[in-house]
């Protein structure tokens, strides 16, 4: 590398992946030629970043004009336009307004893609960027009730979120959140779901946080398409989230254990001579006292039957049910440049975040980590895991043009998230849901109705996974715990004792 003839590192997606590699970059990339394309005109970036123990962390996410990128790393040039293909042989990408860019190294953040059912459907939305929500909030002003569907992040702060209307939240498994925490703590939290919220700020947020800017702001045209990068955590936050009628504050129906068979219009559903089934009849974790068949009488715009045999008429249906990876260009160019992909979706990557193609890389939702995990981390397509990869691809790629060794980042030895459901904290570490572990495992439980619900999973006696929620301040022993894989056998009976602090027994 000189001068003259710099290293050309290539970055595509501006999301949290693609601006965290191009900021690594930019720092540690030496004189090199920086080039951030990205679809869409706001990118994300990670702000107020601070640890909550040696390996969670919290941050604030920022969405900004693209431009932004440039200015505040002089040695970044940024274009704002869609990738539509690449060719390795040549190294180059070409894009949507017929440019083509060659590159030494590239490193592909391109996301993921909602997964929605009944795509095309207007009635039918999946949540993704600024633009979706923003689609979303406009209709749900006119709805009465609303079927939502999944049982991940989105659809667990949405169903809470969601107030002036009717929320019927279908789930394929048998307990909620289940993406994130088991039935038990499913249950702690099924309790509040029909709660009135606590309407009093809830004070300095210690997880995650998401700050929209505005289209039409100067310097921030308005999207075009459908490429904008994921939302993130706290995306709820400032959102006023209400349906239409004034007399529901929260009334949720969770119908367990469905999946959708089909989604009729009001002439079809008439056709089919189905009968329309009532959420409030039988039901789990609602609010029945009010009965509201005063909704029952009119066709609905929008019918939905699940695998139990029920039908549901609603205004909107909200498809929360993941991501895809977002790993295929457009238009093939060459053969010999396709992504191996992994079962998921995701483009496969190695313990050096590279592809299978020569000199490219990829990070964040549109990956697939395919090296051998540590035995505590395992991916999840979430911010603070797209902003780990995207600065240790930067690591990587600076690493491999030096012909430098690079170790894997430590971040990878545990998993460790921190979020909210239902306004309480939760922290997820290591294997927390006992995930790959078989029945290997053991359970050991804390549970103040209304408090804490604190879980640990031990493996010959030493802890490789908990989930903790409400204000334990557990977090960094537990995390010590099972980074340091102490044999707490004879520590057990007292681990969750209430009033105990846990780090004297290791004084
Ligand atoms: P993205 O943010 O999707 O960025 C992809 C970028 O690639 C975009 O800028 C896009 O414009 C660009 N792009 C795509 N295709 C092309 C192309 N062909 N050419 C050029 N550019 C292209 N995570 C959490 O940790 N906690 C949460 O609470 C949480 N809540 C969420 C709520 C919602 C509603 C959603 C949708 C996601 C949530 N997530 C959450 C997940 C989190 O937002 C994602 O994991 C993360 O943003 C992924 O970042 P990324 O950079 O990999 O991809």
């Amino acid at each position: 590398m000189d001068a003259k003839n710099p290293i050309k590192y290539v970055v595509v997606g501006g999301g949290i992946a693609g601006v965290t590699c191009v900021e690594t970059l930019s720092v540690f990339g030496d004189s090199a030629s920086i080039t951030l394309l990205s679809a869409s005109p706001l990118i994300k970036t990670v702000v107020n970043y601070s640890k909550l123990t040696q390996v969670a962390e919290t941050f604030d996410v920022k969405e900004k004009p693209i431009v932004s990128v440039e200015e505040k790393n002089s040695n970044v040039h940024v274009i704002q336009t869609s990738v539509t293909s690449l060719s390795t042989k040549d190294k180059k990408i070409y894009t949507s307004d017929g440019c083509s860019i060659t590159y030494d190294k590239l490193c592909i953040c391109t996301g993921g893609k909602p997964r929605v059912i009944a795509e095309g459907n207007p009635l039918v939305i999946g949540i993704r960027d600024t633009e979706s929500v923003k689609d979303f909030q406009n209709k749900v002003r006119k709805a009465r009730r609303i079927v939502i569907i999944g049982n991940g992040g989105i659809a667990t702060e949405l169903v809470y979120e969601l107030e002036g209307c009717e929320v019927i939240w279908a789930i394929k498994d048998t307990s909620i959140a289940h993406t994130f925490v088991d039935a038990g703590a499913g249950e702690f939290f099924l309790e509040h779901l029909n709660k009135d919220k606590d309407k009093t700020p809830a004070g300095p947020s210690k997880r995650l946080k998401y700050t929209t800017a505005e289209a039409g702001e100067p310097g921030i045209p308005l999207p075009s398409g459908h490429d904008g990068g994921a939302l993130g955590p706290d995306w709820t936050r400032d959102l006023e989230i209400r349906g239409h009628l004034d007399q529901i504050s929260h009334r949720v129906h969770v119908e367990k254990g469905v999946e959708v068979d089909t989604i009729l219009s009001p002439d079809e559903f008439k056709e089919s001579g189905m009968e329309e089934s009532s959420p409030w009849s039988h039901t789990s974790g609602v609010n029945n006292t009010a009965g509201n068949d005063f909704l029952l009488t009119a066709l609905w715009p929008v019918y939905i039957t699940f695998s139990n045999g029920r039908v549901y008429g609603c205004d909107l249906v909200v498809s929360a049910t993941g991501v895809v990876p977002n790993a295929r260009f457009t238009e093939e160019r060459d053969g010999d440049s396709q992504f191996e992909l992994a079962e998921d979706g995701g483009i496969k990557i190695n313990s050096h975040m590279e592809t299978n193609l020569d000199s490219v890389y990829a990070a964040g939702d549109v990956c697939t980590a395919c090296w051998e995990h540590s035995p505590h981390w395992l991916q999840m397509r979430l911010w603070s895991q797209a902003r780990q990869m995207g600065c240790y691809a930067a690591k990587c790629m600076i690493a491999d043009v030096k012909n430098e060794d690079i170790s894997m980042d430590f971040c990878f030895e545990l998993f460790a998230h921190v979020t909210t459901f239902f306004r309480f904290k939760v922290v997820l570490l290591g294997k927390f849901n006992g995930q790959s572990l078989g029945n290997d495992y053991e359970v050991l439980l804390r549970v103040t109705k209304g408090e804490e619900y604190v879980k640990v999973i031990l493996q010959n006696g030493r802890l490789v996974g908990a989930v903790l929620i409400g204000e334990t301040d557990l977090e960094e022993t537990f995390e010590n715990l099972i980074l340091n894989g102490l044999d707490l056998t004879p520590f057990k009976e007292n681990l969750l004792e209430p009033g105990v602090d846990v780090e004297d027994f290791f004084d």
